[in-house]
Protein backbone atom coordinates (compact mmCIF):
# COMPACT_ATOMS: atom_id res chain seq x y z
CA UNK A 1 0.00 0.00 0.00
CA UNK A 2 1.29 3.54 -0.93
CA UNK A 3 0.59 6.59 1.02
CA UNK A 4 1.36 9.92 -1.12
CA UNK A 5 2.39 12.76 0.88
CA UNK A 6 2.81 16.55 -0.16
CA UNK A 7 2.88 19.17 2.20
CA UNK A 8 3.16 23.22 0.52
CA UNK A 9 6.12 25.22 2.15
CA UNK A 10 4.03 26.59 4.83
CA UNK A 11 2.83 23.13 5.87
CA UNK A 12 6.03 21.24 5.98
CA UNK A 13 6.55 21.42 9.87
CA UNK A 14 2.57 20.36 9.93
CA UNK A 15 3.44 17.52 7.99
CA UNK A 16 6.47 16.18 9.80
CA UNK A 17 4.92 16.55 13.28
CA UNK A 18 1.81 14.90 11.82
CA UNK A 19 3.93 11.72 10.74
CA UNK A 20 5.91 11.43 14.05
CA UNK A 21 2.76 10.62 16.29
CA UNK A 22 2.26 7.22 13.21
CA UNK A 23 5.56 5.58 13.65
CA UNK A 24 4.39 2.63 14.31
CA UNK A 25 2.13 2.45 11.93
CA UNK A 26 3.90 4.31 8.80
CA UNK A 27 6.91 1.43 9.63
CA UNK A 28 4.36 -1.16 8.89
CA UNK A 29 5.87 -3.43 6.23
CA UNK A 30 3.02 -3.58 3.98
CA UNK A 31 3.33 0.66 3.66
CA UNK A 32 5.71 2.07 1.20
CA UNK A 33 5.49 6.25 1.48
CA UNK A 34 6.16 8.69 -1.79
CA UNK A 35 6.38 12.16 -1.22
CA UNK A 36 6.96 15.14 -3.57
CA UNK A 37 10.64 16.48 -3.59
CA UNK A 38 11.47 18.76 -1.13
CA UNK A 39 8.45 17.46 1.56
CA UNK A 40 10.11 14.23 1.02
CA UNK A 41 13.38 15.63 2.24
CA UNK A 42 11.77 16.96 5.31
CA UNK A 43 10.05 13.84 5.83
CA UNK A 44 13.11 11.68 5.69
CA UNK A 45 15.29 13.65 8.05
CA UNK A 46 12.73 12.78 10.51
CA UNK A 47 13.42 9.13 9.81
CA UNK A 48 11.43 7.78 7.42
CA UNK A 49 12.11 5.91 4.13
CA UNK A 50 10.03 7.65 1.31
CA UNK A 51 10.04 7.79 -2.39
CA UNK A 52 11.04 11.47 -3.59
CA UNK A 53 9.81 12.51 -6.67
CA UNK A 54 10.02 15.43 -8.78
CA UNK A 55 9.94 18.84 -6.70
CA UNK A 56 5.72 19.67 -6.78
CA UNK A 57 6.38 23.07 -9.26
CA UNK A 58 8.21 21.06 -11.02
CA UNK A 59 6.20 18.31 -11.84
CA UNK A 60 6.02 16.73 -8.27
CA UNK A 61 1.92 16.74 -7.29
CA UNK A 62 1.47 15.68 -11.34
CA UNK A 63 3.69 12.39 -10.80
CA UNK A 64 1.27 11.44 -7.72
CA UNK A 65 -1.90 12.20 -9.49
CA UNK A 66 -0.75 9.91 -12.88
CA UNK A 67 0.10 7.06 -10.16
CA UNK A 68 -3.27 7.86 -8.55
CA UNK A 69 -4.76 7.52 -12.17
CA UNK A 70 -3.37 4.41 -12.40
CA UNK A 71 -4.48 2.77 -8.85
CA UNK A 72 -0.80 3.15 -7.66
CA UNK A 73 -1.53 5.47 -4.71
CA UNK A 74 -4.14 3.66 -1.51
CA UNK A 75 -3.92 6.80 0.49
CA UNK A 76 -3.08 11.03 -0.44
CA UNK A 77 -2.06 13.52 1.88
CA UNK A 78 -2.25 17.09 0.65
CA UNK A 79 -1.76 19.35 3.62
CA UNK A 80 -2.76 22.78 1.34
CA UNK A 81 -1.51 26.27 2.47
CA UNK A 82 -4.69 27.96 1.67
CA UNK A 83 -3.33 31.17 2.42
CA UNK A 84 -0.39 30.92 0.12
CA UNK A 85 -0.05 31.27 -4.18
CA UNK A 86 1.16 28.32 -5.79
CA UNK A 87 2.45 28.38 -9.59
CA UNK A 88 1.54 24.89 -10.02
CA UNK A 89 -2.18 25.05 -9.03
CA UNK A 90 -3.74 23.51 -12.32
CA UNK A 91 -1.30 20.25 -10.79
CA UNK A 92 -3.27 20.88 -7.22
CA UNK A 93 -6.31 20.55 -8.90
CA UNK A 94 -5.48 17.64 -11.29
CA UNK A 95 -4.26 15.79 -8.22
CA UNK A 96 -7.64 16.79 -6.22
CA UNK A 97 -9.59 15.78 -8.82
CA UNK A 98 -8.41 12.31 -9.89
CA UNK A 99 -8.88 11.91 -6.28
CA UNK A 100 -12.20 11.75 -6.40
CA UNK A 101 -12.81 10.34 -9.39
CA UNK A 102 -10.56 7.09 -8.89
CA UNK A 103 -12.79 7.21 -5.74
CA UNK A 104 -8.73 7.44 -3.26
CA UNK A 105 -9.10 8.48 0.37
CA UNK A 106 -7.33 12.20 0.23
CA UNK A 107 -6.94 13.83 3.67
CA UNK A 108 -6.10 17.96 3.36
CA UNK A 109 -5.44 18.97 6.62
CA UNK A 110 -4.26 17.36 9.93
CA UNK A 111 -7.57 16.23 11.13
CA UNK A 112 -8.82 14.33 8.25
CA UNK A 113 -5.65 12.45 8.03
CA UNK A 114 -5.53 11.80 11.76
CA UNK A 115 -9.26 10.06 11.04
CA UNK A 116 -7.77 8.34 7.70
CA UNK A 117 -4.63 7.24 9.75
CA UNK A 118 -6.50 5.89 12.79
CA UNK A 119 -9.35 4.09 10.21
CA UNK A 120 -5.74 2.35 8.40
CA UNK A 121 -4.34 1.37 11.61
CA UNK A 122 -7.63 -0.68 12.55
CA UNK A 123 -7.40 -2.46 9.28
CA UNK A 124 -3.90 -3.58 9.83
CA UNK A 125 -3.63 -4.33 13.18
CA UNK A 126 -7.08 -4.50 14.40
CA UNK A 127 -7.23 -1.84 17.43
P1 LIG B 1 7.56 20.10 -2.59
O1 LIG B 1 6.23 20.23 -3.41
O2 LIG B 1 7.37 18.96 -1.63
O3 LIG B 1 8.63 19.78 -3.58
O4 LIG B 1 7.77 21.39 -1.89
C1 LIG B 1 5.01 20.36 -2.75
C2 LIG B 1 4.08 21.20 -3.53
O5 LIG B 1 4.27 22.44 -3.49
O6 LIG B 1 3.18 20.71 -4.20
Amino acid sequence: MKIALIAHDGKKADMVHFLSGFKQLLHHADITLCATGTTGTHIEKAGFQVEKLLSGPLGGDAQIAAMAAQKEIAIVVFFRDPLDKHPHEPDVQMLLRLCDVHNIPLATNPATADLIFNGLQLKLHGN
